[in-house]
């Protein structure tokens, strides 16, 4: 581990941080620190971080905006990088959009429906960014990234340049089989023309759903388990009498029980507690197994 950070404070300076702390950098606010941490600014740049961390055989991941994380209280081991503002641009042409995959999933949505395309407003309200909906197969009221990818970039595990078609990228709901440890860095899409006042009208109406039926002003990271084949999740830890239901400074929301809240100082186990309890209770009394659609990262 030291070596690696001496080479990589060489090549990145004050960019490579050490146990950074990585609540601040999650919507649920909550986890420990990670033993290094870097912002990327190029490919080239990544490149550089990936094979050195393949070299010293250290473990590295990418952060995206941590919408759908829970960073354990111990933190990360290895190295964890971040793309910077420079991943964030996009490029249309005709129906053809690039999109860099630190770009908030939003601000991709706004931009094509300003320019008349069609397919992506079910993203409307995702937050995150456009790599980490891509790893996620982010989806929403029966739309889902697998239907509008066409391509997808990044750099692999030893720092190599590579791209995948959607079907190397193989999307399922709410998951995808990417290569271990490859980092996106733009996504290609293939969209549709369509009319630029109906499709702000279908994003206006799908912000207005959203805003009905997700817990607002407190901490989260979106649905907590995935829905099983022809149920609701957040049905189930109803029946279960788990809405509302706390530890510590976790909690099942009281507006959706589908969603954990931090109410304030909320640790990782105790949010990881409240995941346990659903699944055993869920499975005792309903035989169904729930899957946690939340990414439980760090060391346990
Ligand atoms: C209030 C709220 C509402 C939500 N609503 C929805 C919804 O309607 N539909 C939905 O699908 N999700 C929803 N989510 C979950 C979440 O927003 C999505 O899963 C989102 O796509 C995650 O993006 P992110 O950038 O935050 O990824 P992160 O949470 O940072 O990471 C998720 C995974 O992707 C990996 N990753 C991130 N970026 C990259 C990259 N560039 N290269 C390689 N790996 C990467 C991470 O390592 C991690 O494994 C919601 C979350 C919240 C908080």
């Amino acid at each position: 581990m030291i070596a690696l950070e001496h080479e990589l404070k060489a090549h990145f300076g004050a960019r490579l941080e050490t146990a950074r702390p990585l609540a601040d950098l999650t919507s649920f606010q909550i986890g420990g620190p990670a033993d290094l941490f870097v912002t990327v600014e190029s490919d080239a740049d990544l490149m550089t971080a990936m094979a050195a961390a393949h070299r010293y055989q250290i473990p590295a991941m990418c952060l995206g905006a941590g919408t759908n994380l829970l960073v354990s209280d111990r933190g990360v081991r290895g190295l964890v990088v971040k793309l910077g503002d420079r991943f964030s641009r996009m490029v249309i042409d005709g129906l053809n959009v690039t999109v860099g995959a630190a770009m908030q999933f939003g601000a991709m949505v706004e931009a094509v429906v300003d320019r008349g395309l069609a397919g992506l407003e079910f993203g409307e309200g995702i937050p995150g960014t456009v790599g980490g909906g891509l790893v996620m197969n982010a989806g929403a009221f029966g739309g889902e990234m697998a239907r509008v990818v066409t391509l997808v970039h990044g750099v692999t595990a030893d720092g190599a340049a590579r791209a995948l078609n959607k079907h190397e990228v193989n999307f399922a709901y709410r998951r995808t089989d990417l290569p271990p440890r490859f980092v996106i860095t733009r996504v290609d899409f293939e969209l549709a023309y369509g009319e630029r006042e109906e499709l702000r009208a279908r994003v206006i109406d799908l912000r207005t759903r959203r805003a009905a039926r997700q817990p607002r002003g407190l901490p989260n990271a979106g649905s907590v388990f995935k829905n099983p084949p022809g149920n609701f999740a957040g049905r189930l830890l109803e029946s279960v009498g788990l809405k509302g239901a706390r530890m510590g400074g976790a909690a099942f929301s009281g507006q959706h029980a589908n969603f954990i809240v931090n109410l304030g100082g909320a640790r990782a186990e105790e949010v990881r507690a409240l995941i346990d309890l659903a699944r055993s209770r869920v499975m005792e009394s309903t035989g169904v197994s729930l899957e946690p659609e939340v990414r439980l990262i760090g060391e346990w």
